[in-house]
């Protein structure tokens, strides 16, 4: 039978993202749907009971990720995976995450409505606290799945009112009861707003996604001599906010040195004392750099210490810098990159190869399984924000994208009856 010819539904795929972005709506058009809390297992509920509708076996993990999972014709052969994530940032969107689920929850409806069969099963996966806003690490579920990190690990974390990942995850009843990371994964695709402004400013509809940057994350703490404001000469002073600021420049200027490709961020600052006339003693800051080359990123953090010990020493204040995350650059399966491209020009959809700047739960499945990304543009590049927004046709388009790279990865077996 061929296949070509099908298409998702876009306008079924726009209200139901509509529908899910009611839950924990915000003022201005976003949703605020933190891990783990009561509105984030109304959102799951909401799209479980779709997946169950559209016929699937539904199995929760007990790191609280959710697999639903459509019969192929081939039993007990791994599954052709796709999905994202649930949960949002304090004031995120209505599409960062959520559509990769509802494109997945969508290939999985077409394919009934046209009464396809496949050779291996295709699923959707609901990752938990992708955002790490609640719970520290981010992307904790999938990274659970892909074993970078335990589930006794994953459930003793904290939020900032002390209610542990495993009580939070309990007390919303998706505390599953099937083993993390020991389903087989044939591949995995998932779809994704860029949250970048590539594609828009190019004019490109899709996003091949060939791998993402890799990452390091620093705790810095600049440590100088608090004391009065009036009396202490300048030449005298200790001032650990100098320090900090010479290095939000430094970091900038660190990364256009690695044009175009890196990117470096200070994105966190803790003054203190933090009172008006008293010479700042001590700061806390964040350092975040990516790169899609890893040993650009070596240089990028030799550099990065080669600078923090040359303020610290021209202004004589003590600075520790301190590694806390560091994910290496993924590069996705060839393969499954290419079904990506190969749908986009089936499809006759404008595209361009891309990396993502960003982490997804893929980068963790690559680790685990052939994966790739499928990327559509958003407004102005701007994400993590509630004025988060897309266009139905990039969305539909995307889940077209979706739906014949999984058709050609799961293979067609038949129309059903
Ligand atoms: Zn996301």
């Amino acid at each position: 039978m061929n296949t070509n010819s099908i298409r998702v539904d876009g306008a079924r795929l726009w209200q139901s993202l509509m529908d899910l972005a009611r839950i924990g709506a915000t003022p201005k058009g976003g949703v605020r749907r933190l891990a783990l809390t009561e509105l984030d297992r109304q959102g799951r509920d909401l799209v479980v009971g779709w997946l169950r509708d559209a016929g699937t076996t539904v199995e929760v993990d007990g790191a609280g990720n959710i697999f639903a999972v459509r019969q192929g014709r081939n039993v007990g052969v791994p599954v052709v995976l796709t999905g994202s994530h649930v949960d949002t940032q304090p004031s995120g969107g209505k599409f960062d995450g959520n559509y990769g689920v509802l494109a997945g929850l969508e290939v999985l409806r077409t394919l009934n409505d046209v009464g396809v069969a496949t050779e291996k099963p295709v699923g959707v996966a609901i990752w938990t606290n992708e955002e790490g806003t609640r719970f520290i690490p981010t992307m904790g579920g999938s990274g659970a799945f892909a074993h970078v990190f335990t589930l006794d690990y994953l459930r003793a974390q904290r939020d900032i009112d002390g209610i542990s990942f495993g009580e939070a995850l309990h007390s919303i009843g998706y505390a599953g009861n099937t083993p993390v990371g020991e389903r087989a994964v044939d591949a995995y695709f998932e779809a994704h707003i860029e949250q970048g402004p590539i594609l828009e400013r190019e004019d490109k509809i899709i996003g091949v996604v060939t791998g993402a940057l890799g990452q390091r994350w620093y705790d810095c703490v600049w440590t100088g001599q608090d004391a009065h404001a009036g009396p202490t000469p300048m030449e005298e002073r200790h001032d650990a906010l100098r320090g900090a600021a010479r290095m939000v420049e430094a970091v900038n200027t660190l990364a256009l040195r690695h044009a175009p490709d890196g990117r470096a961020t200070v994105g966190f600052m803790q003054v203190m004392p933090n009172s008006r006339n008293v010479i700042p003693g001590l700061v806390r800051m964040s350092v975040d750099m990516r790169h899609p080359d890893d040993d650009a990123l070596v240089r990028m953090d030799r550099e990065l210490a080669g600078a923090t010990a040359g303020i610290a020493r021209e202004l004589r204040l003590e600075c520790e810098l301190r590694q806390v995350v560091e994910f290496a650059a993924s590069h996705f399966d060839a393969d499954c990159v290419a079904s990506v491209q190969r749908a986009a020009q089936m499809l006759g959809y404008t595209s361009r190869r891309i990396v993502s700047g960003a982490a997804h739960d893929a980068v963790y499945l690559s680790r685990v399984a052939p994966t790739s990304m499928i990327f559509v543009p958003c407004k102005d590049g701007i994400s993590h924000n509630e004025t988060e927004d897309a266009q139905p046709e990039h969305l539909e388009a995307g889940a077209n994208v979706l739906l014949h790279a999984v058709l050609a990865r799961a293979g067609v077996s038949s129309s059903l009856g």
